[in-house]
């Protein structure tokens, strides 16, 4: 079974039928349907699908997404963690190899359709390599002077308690720095995307309604679907 079912303390309560992870991108994934390009699995695990995004910025730009249909990350539950941090640590590993080591970010919203959401109420991580900080530019587009980050080895476990204690969280791991979240109260929608769209000089493209970015999807797909196979057959004896 592709998609497993988890206590209704965990489920969120937005309905899955409208999601478009869950009624296009893991739908299509199972055969029924047309796939987009932005819906092209390059890697699977148990639990979780890597795919190009709608709207990519930049080349190489991947989410990782759950199967199953949870707000966050921090709403996953704790048997996952491992399994997660080992399809990052995967995705990393290819997107370094094809372009350069990616930044990892989520937009952590604690309920759904806030601006924190970023659009889609359905967990998944961005895996983007950037080549540039977002640290600052994003306490620039949240017109904050300085957020607080609170950076921590154990990330899985402090999305979590986040999540549980229902706070929206910004989670930024960047090269050069350990992973680190911060809880900002006001936020305006895509904040990530928007510092993105800044410092690569299109500031107006950070909606992926406006501007889908196909080209990218298409380079993405076809470079990072090699890498992660290489990165398979490797691992077979
Ligand atoms: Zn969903
Ligand atoms: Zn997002």
């Amino acid at each position: 079974m592709l998609r497993e079912r988890w206590s209704s303390a965990t489920v969120v309560e937005s309905a899955e039928d409208t999601c478009p992870y869950c009624t296009s991108l893991l739908k299509s994934h199972l055969g029924a349907g047309q796939v987009s390009p932005w819906n092209t699995v390059l890697y699977e695990s148990p639990n979780f699908v890597v795919v190009p995004t709608l709207g990519s910025l930049v080349e190489g730009w991947l989410l990782i997404v759950s199967k199953a249909h949870l707000l966050c990350m921090g709403a996953l539950p704790e048997s996952h963690g491992e399994e997660l941090k080992a399809v990052a640590r995967r995705t990393v590993m290819a997107v370094t190899r094809t372009y350069q080591q990616p930044t990892i970010f989520e937009h952590g919203p604690s309920a759904c359709s806030t601006p924190m959401g970023c659009g889609v109420d359905h967990a998944h991580l961005h895996v983007v390599p950037l080549g540039f900080g977002l640290r600052g530019r994003t306490a620039t587009v949240l017109s904050t002077p300085e957020l607080e980050w609170h950076a921590t080895d154990e990330w899985f476990a402090a999305l979590r308690a986040l999540y549980n204690e229902r706070k929206q969280y910004l989670f930024l791991a960047e090269l050069g720095a350990p992973p680190m979240y911060c809880t900002p109260a006001n936020v305006p929608n895509q904040v990530f995307r928007r510092a993105v769209a800044q410092l690569v000089g299109k500031p107006g493209a950070f909606d992926y309604h406006e501007d889908a970015g196909e080209e990218n999807v298409l380079l993405t797909v076809r470079r990072l679907r090699d890498a992660f196979t290489t990165l398979s057959a490797k691992k077979r004896p």
